[in-house]
C-alpha cells in the first residue's frame, strides 16, 4: 500500500526544478543500505524543530526496495545467509524502538516460526521479506516529515550542474539538490575471464537463478566447469543439484546426497588458488567458552596503532594480535599451551594446502563448527579475525593504512575471507556430501587450462582432459572494478570523483562526501558501499 502511494506521488514533483524554499534529495539503489540511510534520515528529521521542505525520491530497480537485487525475496530457499539470523537487525543501536521495530528473529516467529531459530543461517529470500518490510516503515515514518517517491528505475548517469544534479533514468531526468548512491554491486556483474570461450558455451554470472542456471542454460546430465570455488560457486553448485529436486539426508555427522534426475553428469569447480572456504560455526556455544578479556586487550592493541600504517609496520600492528589473539584463544578453550609458532605455521601450511587435502581441511572445519571435533589453529586464526575485524574496520578506514599497505592488507583479507566467513557448516557438508556422491569433482581445482577450438571446449590440467558443455562464470566482479557505464562510471570518466589509487575505491571522507580536486564539483553528493572499498575496509562483510 505505502509503495503504491509512494509511486503515485513520483511523477508529480520529481522532474520538475527544485523550488527555491525545498529541497529535493535523491537516493540512488536501495538494498540494506540504502534502507539504513533513509532510516538515519527519519531519526535526523524527527530530532529537527523546524523541518524544511523536503522531497526525497528513491530510486531503485529491483521489485522490492531495501531487500534490493542480493537479498530479492523471489530467490529459492536454498541460497542462504553466511551469516547466523541473530545478528541481523535492521534498528541496530536503537534503544528507542518501537514495537513494530523488530530484529530479524522477533519478525521471523510472528511471519516465519519454522525459521525463527537464532543460530540458523536462514534464506536470503526470508532476509529480502523482513528488510523489504523494514523499509515501509521506514518509509511510512519519513513521510511524516518529507514527500517520499519511489521509482523502479535504473540511473544512467548524474551529472553537476550550476547548482544542482541532474539525475538521468532510462525514462526521465530528475533534478536534486543532493544525491545519496548507494548501489551496491552495480547488478550482478563478474569478473572477466582470460580465457576465450564463445557465448554458447559460457553463463556469465549466476543470478538470478532461475535466468542463469535454468534447464536451458544447463542442460541435465551436462558436463560443466564452475570458475570459482567461493559463496556464489557454493550457491551455483546447490542451484544445479538441490534446486533441482535433488535431496540431503543426514547421515552420522556427514549428509548423503540422494540426486532429483535433473543435474548435469558432473560439475569441476576450479579457482586459481584452490583453497576451499571453511565453515563458520553456527552456534555460539563454542566462542562463548573463550574469554572475552582476550579479544578486548588485542582490540585494543589494533586501535591504539600510529597510522597511517606503512608496509613495514603492517606486521607488528595488525597481523601480530590477530595472531596472538588467535593463540591466546586456542590456549584458553583447549586448556593447554598452544604457541604462536602453531598459529602461524597452521596459516603457512593452509597457503601452501594441496588439492588432495582440500576437502580433508573442509570436513574438519564443519566437524569443528558442528561442536564435533575440538577447535584446531585454523578455528581460532578465523575467530580471532571475526572478533578484531570491528577493530581493523576502525583503524584502517579513512586513512588509516598507506596505499602500500592497503596491497598488502587485501592480500590478507582475501585469504581470511576463507577462512574467516566462509559458508554455513551445512552448506560445506552439502558441497562434501556432493564430491562424496562425485556430482563435484575437485580433479581441476587449481588453475587448469581452459580452452575452446572448433567449438570443442575442454579442461585440463598436466595429466588428465575433459570435454565440457558449459562453463559458469561464478566470480562477482571485485568492488576496485565499478562498472564503467552507470552513475559511479560517469563520474570516474569525467575525473568528478578518484580513486585512491587504481586498485582502490572512491576516495570519501566519513560523512560519505568524495574527495574531490575540483571544487563545488561533488557538493551535495555522498557515495556509500562497495564502491568505496579501500578507503573503507568492510563495506559488505
Ligand atoms: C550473492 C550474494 C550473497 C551475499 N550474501 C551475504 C550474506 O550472507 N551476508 C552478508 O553479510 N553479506 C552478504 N552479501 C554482501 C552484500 O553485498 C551485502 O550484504 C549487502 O547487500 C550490501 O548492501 P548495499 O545496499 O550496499 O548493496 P546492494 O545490496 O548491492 O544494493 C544496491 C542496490 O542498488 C541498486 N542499483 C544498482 N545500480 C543502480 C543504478 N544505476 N540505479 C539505481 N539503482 C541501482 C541495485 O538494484 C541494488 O538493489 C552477499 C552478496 C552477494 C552478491
Amino acid at each position: 500500500m505505502i509503495e503504491k502511494c509512494l509511486e503515485s506521488t513520483a511523477s508529480s514533483h520529481v522532474s520538475s526544478r527544485p523550488a527555491s524554499n525545498s529541497y529535493q534529495l535523491a537516493v540512488v539503489g536501495c538494498g540494506p543500505r540504502g534502507l539504513y540511510c533513509l532510516d538515519s534520515l527519519a531519526n535526523e528529521l524527527q530530532q529537527l524543530d523546524q523541518i524544511p521542505r523536503l522531497y526525497v525520491t528513491v530510486i531503485e530497480p529491483c521489485q522490492y526496495p531495501g531487500a534490493g537485487c542480493t537479498y530479492d525475496i523471489r530467490q529459492p530457499h536454498h541460497l542462504r545467509m553466511n551469516f547466523a539470523a541473530r545478528h541481523i537487525d535492521a534498528w541496530v543501536n536503537r534503544e528507542d524502538r518501537t514495537l513494530q521495530q523488530l530484529s530479524l528473529v522477533e519478525w521471523m516467529r510472528l511471519h516465519h516460526p519454522g525459521f525463527a531459530d537464532p543460530n540458523a543461517f536462514v534464506p536470503r529470500a526470508i532476509v529480502g521479506e523482513y528488510l523489504h518490510h523494514c523499509f515501509r516503515l521506514v518509509a511510512e515514518r519519513l513521510s511524516r516529515f518529507a514527500e517520499v517517491s519511489l521509482i523502479r528505475d535504473k540511473v544512467d548517469e548524474i551529472k553537476r550542474t550550476e547548482d544542482h544534479w541532474r539525475v538521468s533514468l532510462s525514462s526521465q531526468t530528475l533534478q536534486a539538490n543532493e544525491v545519496l548512491l548507494t548501489i551496491g554491486h552495480e547488478g550482478w556483474r563478474t569478473t572477466a575471464m582470460q580465457e576465450e570461450i564463445s557465448s554458447e558455451r559460457l553463463i556469465e554470472g549466476v543470478f538470478p537463478i532461475c535466468k542463469q542456471l535454468n534447464l536451458q542454460q544447463v542442460a541435465p546430465q551436462a558436463k560443466v566447469a564452475l570458475r570459482g570455488f567461493g559463496l556464489t560457486a557454493i550457491d551455483a553448485a546447490l542451484s544445479l543439484t538441490e534446486g533441482r529436486g535433488g535431496k540431503f539426508h543426514e547421515c552420522g555427522n556427514e549428509l548423503q546426497y540422494e540426486p532429483g534426475g535433473w543435474e548435469p553428469e558432473i560439475i569441476y569447480p576450479y579457482s586459481r588458488t584452490g583453497r576451499p572456504m571453511l565453515a563458520k560455526p553456527s552456534s555460539p556455544t563454542l566462542i562463548d567458552t573463550v574469554d572475552t578479556a582476550i579479544w578486548d586487550k588485542w582490540r585494543t592493541e589494533i586501535l591504539n596503532s600510529d597510522l597511517p600504517i606503512s608496509p613495514s609496520r603492517f606486521d607488528a600492528c595488525l597481523w601480530q594480535p590477530v595472531i596472538r589473539a588467535a593463540s591466546e584463544a586456542l590456549t584458553d578453550i583447549k586448556g593447554s599451551i598452544h604457541s604462536v609458532t602453531e598459529v602461524t605455521q597452521w596459516f603457512e601450511n593452509w597457503r601452501l594446502l594441496p588439492p588432495e587435502m582440500v576437502t580433508n581441511v573442509m570436513r574438519q572445519s564443519a566437524e569443528i563448527a558442528l561442536g564435533n571435533r575440538p577447535p584446531d589453529a585454523g578455528w581460532s586464526i578465523g575467530e580471532a579475525w571475526r572478533q578484531l575485524y570491528p577493530a581493523l574496520v576502525k583503524t584502517i578506514s579513512h586513512g588509516g593504512l598507506t596505499n602500500n599497505g592497503w596491497t598488502q592488507f587485501k592480500l590478507l583479507a582475501v585469504e581470511m575471507e576463507r577462512i574467516a566467513f566462509g559458508p554455513s557448516e551445512e552448506n560445506v557438508r552439502k558441497i562434501l556430501a556432493l564430491i562424496d556422491h562425485g556430482m563435484i569433482d575437485l580433479t581441476f581445482l587449481a588453475q587448469p587450462s581452459l580452452t575452446e577450438h572448433n567449438g570443442i571446449m575442454k579442461i585440463s590440467n598436466d595429466s588428465i582432459t575433459v570435454n565440457l558443455d558449459k562453463c559458469i562464470n561464478a566470480v562477482i566482479a571485485s568492488p576496485n572494478t565499478p562498472a564503467t557505464t552507470g552513475p559511479i562510471g560517469s563520474l570516474l570518466s569525467r575525473g568528478s570523483i578518484k580513486c585512491i589509487d587504481p586498485t582502490l575505491g572512491i576516495d570519501i571522507d566519513r560523512a560519505g562526501r568524495p574527495i574531490s580536486e575540483i571544487p563545488g564539483d561533488t557538493a551535495g553528493l555522498a557515495i556509500l558501499g562497495r564502491a568505496t572499498e579501500g578507503c573503507v575496509l568492510g563495506n559488505d562483510t
